[in-house]
């Protein structure tokens, strides 16, 4: 599932293709369509899918930013303002090319859902093999409540006083530390693959009840995370299965993980152990780890 760093690394290759430009059309895929009509909503969240179609045409996409794990576009017509989220979910990947066949991949060029045909005759193309993700169309943030809820941006100032504070909180107290940062009320951004290794640098073990760790020990876990955050946006995000940039490129992070997906510990040599947490496996050292 992309986290931060790989959103990040979306949105900085959308920005210089995509900004600017006005969208003529969209064309969504038959699943889409077919799922609407069960009353299911794939991908394509509060709005018909024709309508999705049709309050496209002209569309001019003014910017493009992230806020934790989302992608926001920001768009103009007729001088009023809307604005479609997109979560990538565990397979979103966009791509922006002159005909499909320039989707190198044929698991993506297979499961495309979205086309948005752009004036300058290119393709702004979405596609999302296990359809989890989102394109999400609202008039303005506030439209989507979820979205209010999200924790502050961990590299904004006031983050690590809003983890910290968040901490105290009795929903929080006695939940294991990992179940905790992955929460994105609590911190932005952090999934399985980077709570994996911030805790593995602290030498904190991911079941810890979360007020079992001191407050200076949180501080540097909090630096930790904003550190293996910040290194990860530098290698291009961790291509961890069907991660990619609007390139089809993948990232370098993963050659740098220590301990997400490591049968052996590179400290000690100790076979790793897993645990469920919050849902996630959750890999660690039993050794190193307490
Ligand atoms: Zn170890």
């Amino acid at each position: 599932m992309p986290e931060l760093p790989e959103v990040e690394g979306v949105v900085r290759a959308l920005v210089p293709a995509v900004e600017g430009k006005t969208i003529l059309k969209v064309e969504l895929s038959d699943t889409i369509y077919s799922s609407f009509g069960l009353g299911k909503q794939c991908i394509v969240k509060n709005i018909e899918p024709n309508l999705f179609e049709e309050v496209m045409q002209g569309m001019n996409i003014q910017s493009i930013t992230r806020r934790s794990k989302y992608i926001y576009f920001h768009l103009e017509k007729n001088q009023e303002n809307f604005l479609f989220v997109n979560h990538l979910g565990m397979t979103g990947a966009w791509f922006v090319v002159q005909n499909l066949s320039d989707i190198t991949e044929e698991k993506f060029r297979k499961h495309v859902h979205a086309i948005f045909t752009l004036e300058s005759g290119e393709l702004l193309v979405y596609s999302d093999i296990r359809r989890f993700g989102e394109l999400r169309f609202v008039k303005k943030v506030e439209d989507h409540p979820p979205l209010l809820l999200m924790a502050p941006e961990p590299f904004e100032k006031g983050a690590c006083e809003f983890f910290l504070e968040k901490c105290e909180l009795t929903k929080y107290q006695n939940k294991p530390i990992k179940e905790v940062i992955m929460d994105g009320q609590v911190i932005s951004g952090c999934g399985n693959i980077y709570a994996t290794e911030a805790l593995f640098k602290m030498g904190i073990h991911p079941a810890r009840k979360t007020n079992r760790i001191s407050k200076k020990r949180k501080i540097e876990l909090f630096e930790a995370i904003r550190t293996i955050l910040k290194e990860s946006i530098e290698m291009g995000g961790s291509t961890i299965s069907d991660y990619r940039n609007i390139n089809g490129e993948a990232g370098g992070m993963q050659d740098r993980l220590k301990m997400y997906g490591k049968k052996t510990c590179p400290q000690c040599n100790t076979a790793t152990k897993s645990l469920i947490i919050g849902g996630r496996t959750s890999v660690y050292c039993p050794k190193c780890q307490h």
